[in-house]
């Protein structure tokens, strides 16, 4: 038929498109499709309704399919990983590297956040807060005033489970109950028991010590290939995660009232992910940070259209295994840590988000309650869960504490949802570049040589 075949294959050139390609042609298509629907006429009809349920439907599915792998695979391979250091020293010292790596680069990308935010001052105008974003806080703080109920942010009910000060974040570290730690999704919880599992296992001798590693090893391996399985399907789930957020999020809002602070964050984002972090890749990691950068698509674009860590930790994995050569052994110790425990956007974002919140309330921050926001921004950052908006429940536990004259915490907070989505993408891309560069780095000091250099690690058997 003619009319027919072109068409069938331009599709089958599309899969024969590598990954990377195929998401990338997926989010251009989703935004152009989002941006459509966004339009009220296009968007309220009967079909516009069809298309955004089945994307939200199609996107549900896809999360939860990255998501179910989290669990075992975060247990197998922190158990394989510090088993695999053989001794307590080793697992010592590679757990003082990679939480000294995490603590400095989180806190440069705070002072980042904190510099720019400064410097531009998105919550002024002409020297004065800006009387539009006041507005804002102001109508938010009546609306939520005259209905009490919705008082409780969405994003505080999607990622806090009743997290309301620093010591909450931190108190299920310890969990009573592993199940129930892992169902809830306490992750500091999981890796605590985790890390308490492998170090147990490096003291265990004989037939069953045998028996248990081959078990986690297997395991860890199978939890990598469903990933790559999932990921077939990841232009399509990409496809259907963010038409919704482009459709609901609207240019307008985006270039409207609040874009000088958009601009603000995507300019500190930007400066942490290809100024520090390439820095940190080519005079610690002595790599070529393009070559990382190229290595960890895949990985970036799920981050962006999933908006959660935890749900790319898979694929980071992957990516940092498969494509950057860095060893099994450090990459389940560094990476599922790190995407818990090392948050550098979430941290720098938090940072901004307070201080300009100040900002427009007119109150000038003193230096000394600034560097306070530093350093709760750095402690939430490491509590707060890799989901999407987990940022939002930090920002209230420094609100709560930060004492800012006139601030409704409430309505910030449904000001600061606005352009949330996009900035969580953002941010989220920049978490989980960081714990890759953090796995380059570790793996590079415990002498590695296979990172970038061409022989790819000791990588997965490709079984999809
Ligand atoms: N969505 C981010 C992540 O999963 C967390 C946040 O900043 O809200 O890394």
């Amino acid at each position: 038929m003619p009319g027919f075949n072109p068409s069938f294959s331009t599709q089958m050139r599309f899969f024969k498109l590598k990954p990377h390609w195929q998401i990338l042609i997926a989010l251009l298509c989703a935004s152009v499709a989002g941006v459509a629907l966004g339009n009220e006429s296009i968007g309220q009809s009967g079909i516009g309704r069809f298309f955004m349920e089945s994307c939200r439907f199609l996107g549900t599915v896809f999360m939860n399919a990255l998501k179910m792998v989290i669990v075992p695979l975060i247990v197998s391979s922190i158990v394989t990983g510090i088993a695999g250091l053989g001794k307590m020293e080793g697992f010592g010292r590679m757990g003082l590297k990679t939480l000294s790596y995490y603590a400095l680069t989180s806190l440069i990308a705070i002072l980042i956040g904190l510099a720019v935010v400064n410097v531009v001052k998105p919550g002024l105008k002409d020297g004065q807060p800006n009387p539009d974003i006041k507005r804002m806080f102001d109508s938010k703080a009546v609306e939520l005033g005259e209905n009490p109920n919705e008082k409780v942010s969405s994003a505080e009910e999607k990622a806090s489970s009743g997290s309301k000060t620093v010591l909450d974040v931190f108190k299920n570290m310890v969990p009573a109950n592993v199940i129930k730690a892992a169902a809830e999704g306490q992750m500091l919880g999981l890796i605590f028991f985790s890390i308490v599992f492998g170090a147990a296992m490096i003291h265990m001798t004989g037939e069953s010590a045998d028996v248990m590693r081959h078990f986690f090893q297997a395991l860890n391996d199978l939890m990598i290939t469903i990933t790559r399985g999932v990921m077939l399907f990841a232009p399509l789930g990409v496809f259907a995660l963010i038409v919704p957020v482009m459709a609901e999020t609207g240019l307008s809002t985006l270039f409207g009232t609040l874009m000088k602070y958009f601009v603000v964050v995507l300019l500190a984002l930007g400066i942490h992910l290809f100024v520090v972090l390439p820095i940190m890749l080519k005079t610690l990691g002595r790599v070529s940070p393009w070559r990382h950068f190229k290595a960890m698509k895949e990985a970036m674009l799920t981050a962006f259209s999933t908006s959660s860590s935890s749900a790319t930790l898979p694929v980071t994995m992957r990516c940092v295994i498969d494509n950057s050569g860095v060893s099994r052994r450090t990459t389940s110790f560094v990476l599922p840590l790190g995407a818990t425990v090392n948050m550098d956007g979430t941290a720098l974002y938090e940072c901004v988000a307070v201080i300009f919140t100040a900002q427009v309330l007119g109150y000038e921050m003193p230096l000394t309650q600034q560097f306070a926001v530093v350093f709760m921004a750095l402690l939430t950052s490491i509590g707060v869960a890799g989901v999407p908006s987990a940022s939002l429940v930090a920002i209230l536990i420094i609100f709560k504490s930060a004492h800012i004259p006139g601030l409704d915490p409430a309505a910030a907070m449904a000001v600061l949802l606005a352009v949330d989505r996009l900035l969580d993408m953002s941010r989220t891309v920049v978490n989980i570049f960081s714990d890759s560069c953090g796995a380059v780095i570790i793996g590079r000091s415990e002498g590695e040589k296979g990172i970038l250099q061409g022989n790819r690690g000791d990588v997965f058997e490709q079984s999809f």
